[in-house]
């Protein structure tokens, strides 16, 4: 007979953390995007809305890609408007102009461009270099920028490393993320989009981030748990103080391009060790938890998280 979990952690505080995090919640963007089922829109709707009933407060709700590209998102025009009353931020992806004229036609004013750090993802990504996709995304920001209240993040992948091109110059990345906060992105979010990152590496970037004038409140950290790393580069980049984490609620999506089917840091693993650590994310564990359970029988698999599976007692 095993003996029951415990539904939450000890909190124990360490030294030299922030005391509060806001956890951007990728779920039902980068999450369904990776996921191979085709989830209809008022389902995702529902679970917009009971992530939003968990006191998290940034959900990225979906992406105005072109239907044809992402069949997983097709959805955008419906199920935007079904959420927009919720009172989060709910951030879209909006890949181009068009992209993001589309948003704003729907009220959206919170967008997300999507950059490489190397030119091979750009290349496969967006088929042009690094400086074509910047070029590309300056009137994007500017023009999102104009709409009152706009507020927009850039995404830039493949920070750690890359599928083709091996290892990633730290300098490669600190190049890429001046642009894009020169051209008036609000955030970055730094994306281990292979999962290869380890904890010197982080702080490595951070360290040369930080030197290039780039302040930490404006940056965001995005893991992946391929390779198990995820929770420990987190805990690096709080060290070095950054407050802002993206996490998938029950580890929903993966990346296309890893080897191993594993891929976002799951929200209830972040939650679990910030709680332990006593630092406030303003999110209720239990009730994440629930979403998730629920959202993993729409997909008819398991969660990968593993605190989903000892919280919610799945066999696995
Ligand atoms: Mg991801």
């Amino acid at each position: 007979m095993n003996a029951p979990a415990p539904d939450l952690p000890m909190t124990v505080p360490a030294e030299g953390l922030p005391a509060r995090v806001r956890v951007h919640e990728v779920g039902a963007r980068d999450g369904l995007q990776n996921e191979k089922a085709v989830v209809p829109a008022p389902v995702k709707a529902e679970f917009i809305r009971r992530l939003a009933g968990t006191g998290l407060t940034t959900i990225e709700a979906t992406s105005f890609v072109r239907p044809e590209w992402v069949p997983q998102l097709a959805d955008a025009e419906e199920l935007f408007p079904a959420v927009a009353d919720l009172p989060v931020d709910l951030p879209v992806l909006v890949p181009n102009a068009r992209g993001l004229e589309r948003a704003l036609a729907l009220g959206a004013r919170r967008v997300a461009v999507f950059a490489s750090a190397t030119e091979s993802f750009a290349k496969a990504n967006l088929n042009r270099t690094v400086d074509e996709s910047l070029a590309m995304f300056e009137p994007v920001v500017a023009r999102a920028k104009e709409a009152d209240g706009g507020h927009v993040r850039g995404y830039l992948s493949m920070c750690f490393g890359d599928p083709w091109e091996g290892a990633v110059p730290v300098g490669q990345v600190v190049r890429v993320c001046r642009a894009l906060l020169d051209m008036g992105c609000d955030e970055l979010s730094l994306g281990d989009t292979i999962g290869v990152a380890t904890p010197g590496h982080v702080s490595a970037l951070l360290t040369a981030l930080d030197g290039a004038g780039v302040p930490v409140d404006r940056i965001g950290v995005h893991f992946h748990d391929t390779y198990g790393q995820a929770l420990s580069n987190t805990l690096t980049a709080l060290r070095h103080g950054v407050s802002t984490v993206d996490a998938s609620a029950g580890g929903l999506g993966g990346c296309p391009f890893a080897k191993s089917a594993t891929g976002n840091l799951a929200t209830e693993d972040l939650v679990w060790m910030l709680r332990g650590l006593g630092i406030d994310t303003g999110i209720d564990l239990g009730r994440l938890v629930a979403t998730s359970v629920w959202m993993a029988a729409h997909l008819g698999r398991p969660s990968p998280s593993r605190t989903v599976r000892a919280l919610s007692h799945q066999e696995s």
